[in-house]
This record gives structure tokens, C-alpha cells and sequence, in this order.
């Protein structure tokens, strides 16, 4: 009990141990890896990043009608482990430290060979 009682007392002289989220948000840690970037002008439709993806959140499509492949993105599927941005060949990958807005529709991102 006087442990607790101390304890109380230091409580009312300290500031809350809590962010007042969403006024204020915290800052994200420097190699966090919260969202993956893609730069479609980068890549090369290799498809290194798809066979490596643990959890298949990128496919390659073949586009026989328009000779094209097709590079998807899911980014509900992705668990942003960063093996895909580690060994693209072209930098067309890149882990970002700040994370995505939180969405309530599942978007999924195609990008097509020229
Ligand atoms: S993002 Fe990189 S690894 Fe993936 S298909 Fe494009 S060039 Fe290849
Ligand atoms: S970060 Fe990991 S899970 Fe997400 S697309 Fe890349 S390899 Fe797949």
C-alpha cells in the first residue's frame, strides 16, 4: 500500500503516459517498414519480386491479347517484410518509414508492361 500511495502521488505531478491520438501522432521509427513504394518507370516486369513474395500479395499476369505482362499489387495481402524491395534488380522497390491511411475498400495495383 505505501508503494501505491507513492506512486499516486508521483502521478499527479507527472504528465499523462499517453498520446493525445490524433492531435498528436508519433513519429515513425527510421527503418520501419509501414508501406512499399513502386516506381513503374524503374521496372523491368523481371518478376523476381512475385516469386519471392511469401504471401503471393504480387503476381505477374500475362496480357496475351495486348503482349503485355501485368505486375499486381495487393496491398491487403502484403505483411511489408521488404524481401521484394531487397532484391529488385532495378530499385523499382523501396520500403517507406510512414504508414498508409487506413482504407476501407481493398485497392489493388496493376502496372503494365509498355
Ligand atoms: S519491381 Fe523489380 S523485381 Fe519486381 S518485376 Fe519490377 S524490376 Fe523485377
Ligand atoms: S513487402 Fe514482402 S509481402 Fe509485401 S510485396 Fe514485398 S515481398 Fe511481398
Amino acid at each position: 500500500m505505501p508503494f501505491m500511495t507513492s506512486n499516486v502521488i508521483k502521478n499527479f505531478f507527472t504528465g499523462p503516459a499517453t498520446r493525445p491520438y490524433p492531435f498528436v501522432k508519433r513519429q515513425p521509427f527510421p527503418r520501419a517498414r509501414a508501406r512499399l513504394l513502386y516506381n513503374p518507370a524503374r521496372c523491368r516486369f523481371c518478376g523476381i519480386c512475385a516469386n519471392i513474395c511469401p504471401t503471393q500479395a504480387i503476381k505477374m499476369q500475362e496480357d496475351r491479347e495486348n503482349l503485355r505482362i501485368e505486375r499486381v499489387y495487393d496491398s491487403f495481402a502484403c505483411i511489408y517484410c521488404g524481401r521484394c524491395a531487397e532484391l529488385c534488380p532495378n530499385s523499382a522497390l523501396r520500403m517507406q518509414v510512414d504508414h498508409l491511411e487506413p482504407a476501407d475498400r481493398k485497392a489493388v495495383v496493376r502496372s503494365g508492361s509498355k
